[in-house]
């Protein structure tokens, strides 16, 4: 339809922003105001004099967006995954902005206002149960990468897996082919597939707090199908929750603390150059820097969609992460 042509004619890197709202709503936001076109305006309140700063997206997201305005605008990728097209669809953003809540949803994602990663879903099964002539199979397979190290959430024992990124013969892919793979067929089956991988992700680390913002969680789809006359497609979703992006302080963090912040920085500073690559369609694209890099390299560049969210904190206290992160995104664009 018209609205697929378009979205063709903008090429395969999408950036949203997403605002959540104020913790306090009686205290100011640091957002002046959101466009209609996908522009928005930020300042700093402490400081009126300064000069209001403009950043451009595809689309943004205000406090009031529902969950379900957010999928909207992303459900046309999820039919691209069972048109064939492997995509991608991450968050970005530092910790508290609401990463979580747009992938998962607010309470893990077991429950009302669920994320994108079950509409995805959900919706995966419906399009792919109405095509006629073609059989799909979808399977999950959970990951997590910390420190640079790939640890599978599905396994039995999570904490003794780690997992190597390695080469498929036959496609030259990256590939996982010894996280566990588990076979979906409903909704209730993801569910309880990402409750496994949330319950192994906080498991192994009851001593550090809030360690699921120090790594980067993913979920990969897979998408098999196979028509009546036999010929077979296989694509790939990735949904990817990414480590809090906000700069540590190098005086203070020391440790274990320094070296999680050293990893987060090189992988997702990786991305941003894969990114940059990509949008001015250099001839090397450098995904061998980083781990997640490696993983996502089929879901970005060649035929493959990618849609980022710039997650914005709109509190005072948050607005030098809030202008790094919205230039970071502004690479892509
Ligand atoms: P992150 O994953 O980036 O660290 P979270 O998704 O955990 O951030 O969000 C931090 C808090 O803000 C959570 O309590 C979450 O429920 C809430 N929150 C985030 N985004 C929204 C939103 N758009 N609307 C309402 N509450 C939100
Ligand atoms: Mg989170």
């Amino acid at each position: 339809n018209l609205y697929n042509m378009l979205q063709e004619l903008r090429g395969n890197i999408r950036v949203f922003c997403r605002i959540r709202p104020l913790f306090d709503s009686t205290s100011r936001s640091t957002i002046d105001c959101i466009g209609e076109d996908g522009s928005v305006m930020v300042f700093d309140p402490l400081k009126p004099q300064s000069t209001r700063k403009v950043f451009q997206f595809n689309k943004v997201f205000g406090p009031k967006a529902t969950q379900g305005d957010v999928y909207k605008e992303t459900q046309s990728l999820i039919r691209s995954v069972v048109d064939g097209y492997n995509v991608c669809i991450f968050a970005y953003g530092q910790t508290g902005s609401g990463k979580t809540h747009t992938m998962y949803g607010p309470s893990g994602g077991s429950g009302q206002d669920n994320g994108i990663n079950y509409m995805a879903l959900n919706d995966l099964f419906h399009i792919s149960g109405a095509r006629e002539n073609v059989k799909y199979q979808i399977n999950v397979q959970m990951v997590e990468i910390y420190n640079e190290q790939v640890r599978d959430l599905l396994a039995e024992d999570s904490s003794a897996t780690r997992l190597e990124i390695r080469t498929c013969t036959s496609n030259g892919q990256m590939t996982l082919p010894d996280a566990k793979m588990l076979l979906v067929g409903s909704t209730e089956d993801v569910i309880n597939a990402m409750k496994l991988g949330e319950t192994n992700r906080a498991s192994s680390f009851t001593a550090m707090n809030d360690r699921s913002s120090r790594s980067h969680s993913i979920l990969i789809v897979h998408v098999h199908g196979e028509e009546d006359s036999g010929e077979v497609t296989n694509s790939c979703l990735y949904l990817v929750d990414l480590a809090g992006s906000e700069r540590v302080d190098r005086s203070e963090a020391t440790g274990d603390r320094l070296k999680e912040a050293q990893h987060i920085n090189k992988s997702l500073s990786c991305l941003g150059d894969v990114i940059t690559a990509l949008a001015q369609k250099n001839s090397h694209i450098p995904y061998r820097n980083s781990k997640l890099t490696q993983l996502l390299q089929k879901s970005l560049g060649g035929n493959a969609k990618m849609l980022m969210f710039a997650h914005i904190s709109p509190e005072v206290e948050s607005f030098t992460e809030t202008i790094s992160t919205l230039k970071f995104a502004q690479r892509a664009s």
